[in-house]
């Protein structure tokens, strides 16, 4: 049996961030994740949205893990070569808003975050497509959107270069605690660890009932969402939100990281077992519309591409982080909700300190840096001859929308963490994310799959066991690339 120093339980943007500061130590770590690959999960659809911090409750682990986190963001995705852009935020208010605004601005200085209440003529200047209603507006400068999957990505590139092991498609089935060591099973194998992390989002309270700890109640709210083409970039340029409700942080309008628009979440209340549906409905996409109507009613929703939803997992109104009481070494992260994403690094850091200190890991003098890739939309003219000639896969483009060569879906196959569906190449690469949505580059993406993985084109899938999308013989009908 393979015995590892830490074992994380959960490849979100939670489990990769805490694994990647482990990675920084010299132990032997392991995250386990049941999916075909990171970021599946809430971390996978989500507004993407680097939250100022002024929302949660002062004194709360959301506010403190909150603002820290969203000030890491500008070096660490520097760092990580991760799409992040600091647009700042409004939360945008009709005259009888503003008692509820200057409650949302003293929250924020409370926790430490610049802010500061503006008036229409202020919000013109920055968002000339705003609401005739709307009067007032929260300003946070330092809000910032950031690509949620291509951060969870990069964290376990990053662990992965550095040392730490990933295996995917492996649930934990079960965990109990024997003397001073946790035994884990999933449906591969079975690993023993000194030390447990339980990182697996809407999972967590069955991974805490494995083992005997309190499994508490979970709520979960699903968010649908509209995203726009990128021809609509511009009908904003910071993130917009409506006043707060007792339901969340409303529909907002925002630019994406990537350069797209987005318009969403609802927040619609489902029962545990529909937790990992994400199922868009017809009428959660019409409180959407309403929504922005009320903030941004010039939107074109013509240049909808798509529809997704994603499903946050509450417990109570706080983050539960910290070690269990009943099993020394044994670290439960549950109920990560918003602003779960702008507090990963933060909440990573802090529990591999815990980590760290428990098992009396040393820190590694230094670590490796995660390489940046060769991207055409963003090389010159002369990058781009240089990598041609350098390798002509770079010189042959297969996603038409979002111009991504075939080299650079090579580089995601062959990357750390290998990309092996297509959604994985997608996700990495963006090859399928434009105004087609794949309908011309997916069958290629498939075959370069086949031909790199050794495998028939009938068993490439989009993404977990059961997603083959040619599942019978095919002719050699497909052009070859
Ligand atoms: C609609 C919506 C909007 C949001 N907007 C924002 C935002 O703008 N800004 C922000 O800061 N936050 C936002 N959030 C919150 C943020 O997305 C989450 O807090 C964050 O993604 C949680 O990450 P996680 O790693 O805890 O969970 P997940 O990403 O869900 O990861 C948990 C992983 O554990 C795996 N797993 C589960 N059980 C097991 C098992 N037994 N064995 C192995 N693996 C297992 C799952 O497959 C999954 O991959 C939003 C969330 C939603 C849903």
């Amino acid at each position: 049996m393979e015995k590892f120093d830490v074992i994380v339980i959960g490849g979100g943007v939670v489990g990769t961030a805490v694994l990647r500061s482990l990675a920084a130590y010299q132990a032997k770590v392991l995250l386990l994740e049941k999916a075909s690959d990171v970021a599946t999960g809430a971390s996978r659809a989500n507004s993407g949205i680097v939250h100022a911090g002024y929302d949660a409750e002062t004194g709360t682990k959301k506010a403190f893990f909150n603002v820290k986190g969203a000030a890491m963001f500008p070096a660490l995705t520097k760092e990580l070569h991760v799409p992040y852009k600091q647009v700042g935020s409004l939360v945008a208010a009709r005259e009888t808003g503003l008692p509820a605004l200057r409650v949302l601005y003293d929250r924020g200085v409370a926790n430490g975050v610049k802010v500061e209440i503006i008036d229409r003529k202020r919000i013109l200047a920055l968002e000339p497509n705003v609401s005739d209603q709307i009067a007032y507006a929260l300003y946070a400068p330092e809000a910032g959107v950031v690509s949620p999957y291509k951060l969870t990505i990069a964290q376990a590139d990053h662990a992965v270069i550095n040392g730490a092991e990933i295996r995917l498609e492996e649930k934990v089935t079960s965990l109990e605690k024997r003397e001073d060591v946790f035994y884990l099973s999933t449906d591969k194998g079975t690993y023993a660890a000194s030390y447990v992390i339980n990182a697996a989002g809407a999972g967590a309270a069955e991974v805490n009932a494995l083992i005997g700890e309190d499994a508490p109640v979970q709520t979960h709210a699903v968010g649908d969402y509209y995203i726009l083409d990128s021809k609509e970039a511009g009908v904003v340029n910071t993130v917009v939100f409506p006043l707060p409700d007792e339901k969340g942080k409303g529909i907002l309008v925002a630019p994406t990281a990537d350069g797209n628009v987005i318009l969403g979440p609802t927040s619609r209340k489902i029962p545990h077992e529909a937790a990992e549906d994400n199922e868009v409905t017809r009428d959660g996409l019409a409180l959407v519309r309403e929504g922005v109507g009320r903030l941004i009613p010039s939107v074109n929703l013509r240049n909808v591409i798509r529809v997704y939803a994603g499903t946050r997992t509450a417990v109570g109104n706080d983050f539960i982080i910290e070690e269990s009481k009943k099993y020394k070494n044994y670290f439960m992260l549950l109920g990560i909700c918003s602003p779960g994403l702008t507090s990963a690094p933060a909440i990573g850091e802090y529990v591999a300190g815990q980590a760290a200190a428990a098992l009396g890991l040393v820190k590694k003098q230094q670590t490796i840096p995660l390489p940046d890739r060769f991207h055409l939309t963003k090389a010159s003219e002369e990058e781009i001859k240089q990598k041609v000639a350098s390798d002509p896969t770079f010189g042959r483009i297969v996603c038409r929308c979002e111009k991504v060569t075939e080299g650079e879906i090579l580089a995601a196959i062959r990357s750390p963490l290998p990309a092996r569906t297509v959604d994985a190449v997608k996700r990495r690469v963006r090859a399928g994310m434009g105004r087609c949505q794949g309908g011309f580059c997916r069958p290629r993406v498939m075959e370069i799959l086949s031909r790199e993985f050794g495998i028939p084109l009938s068993a490439v899938r989009l993404g977990d066991k059961g997603s083959e999308i040619a599942p019978y013989e095919v002719k050699d009908g497909y052009e070859k690339i």
